[in-house]
């Protein structure tokens, strides 16, 4: 199949389990001209996880395309794209956050953010520790230029379905956990889960924003 075939798959396959569950284009690695492909067929919103790439694929792209940063972000480039990033999915630290906030308010502007979440405990070398989440929502809700939109999961790798339904439930309670405890500026709206091979799974358990690269790209 084609690029074009991949996207209106997937699109169809997301959109027939539930129409809100926003569709995020991970780009990384792929050329231009593929992303071309996939914007004519509609598409705005795109991850990209290495800044140098997509400040490279921001200046030849539309500028009306969403740039969703998923990856590790180093401190020193947040100056590079804090004003070109619709949404920042991976904020896994004070220092970082806090970096954020500092080169926000240079700019004037408000960055929005999802604190990745590490449930795992194992293997996942990012992501804020479930027993340190609310010591830090407290804490970075505070930053003033910073918008704490919701939270950002990546599951560790060769987990079964249903291990993978049992993780995706414990972070879709999340939601409501922190909500119910009423944090000044700290309303999560938006849970970034499901990716390639789990996104199905992930939309019946209340994803807000699917990450998709190679279903729609191909391998990398
Ligand atoms: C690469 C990547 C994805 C997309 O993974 P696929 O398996 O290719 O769909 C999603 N989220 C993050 C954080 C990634 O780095």
């Amino acid at each position: 199949m084609g690029l074009t075939e991949n996207y209106k798959k997937i699109l169809n396959e997301i959109n027939f389990l539930n129409k809100n569950t926003k569709l995020i284009a991970v780009s990384k690695t792929k050329p231009v001209e593929d992303i071309r492909t996939i914007y004519n067929c509609g598409q705005r919103d795109f991850g990209e996880n290495k800044v140098q790439e997509l400040l490279y694929k921001y200046d030849l792209l539309p500028n009306d395309i969403r740039w969703h940063f998923i990856g590790h972000l180093q401190t020193n480039k947040v100056k590079d794209i804090i004003d070109k990033v619709e949404l920042i999915h991976s904020v896994d630290s004070i220092r970082l956050a806090e970096k954020i906030n500092i080169e926000a308010d240079k700019k004037g502007i408000i960055v929005k953010i999802l604190v990745q979440i590490n449930l795992s405990k194992d293997e996942n070398k990012f992501g804020i520790d479930i027993k340190d989440l609310y010591p830090f929502l407290e804490y970075i809700s505070k930053l003033k230029n910073i918008k704490i939109k919701g939270l950002m999961l990546i599951p560790k790798i060769n987990l079964t379905e249903r291990e993978l339904n049992e993780l995706f439930k414990e972070f879709s309670l999340l939601k409501l956990d922190i909500n119910s405890k009423n944090i000044d500026n700290v309303n999560i709206e938006c849970l970034s889960f499901g990716m390639s091979d789990d996104f199905k799974i992930a939309i019946k358990n209340g994803s807000d924003m699917v990450r998709v690269g190679s279903s729609i790209f191909g391998k990398r």
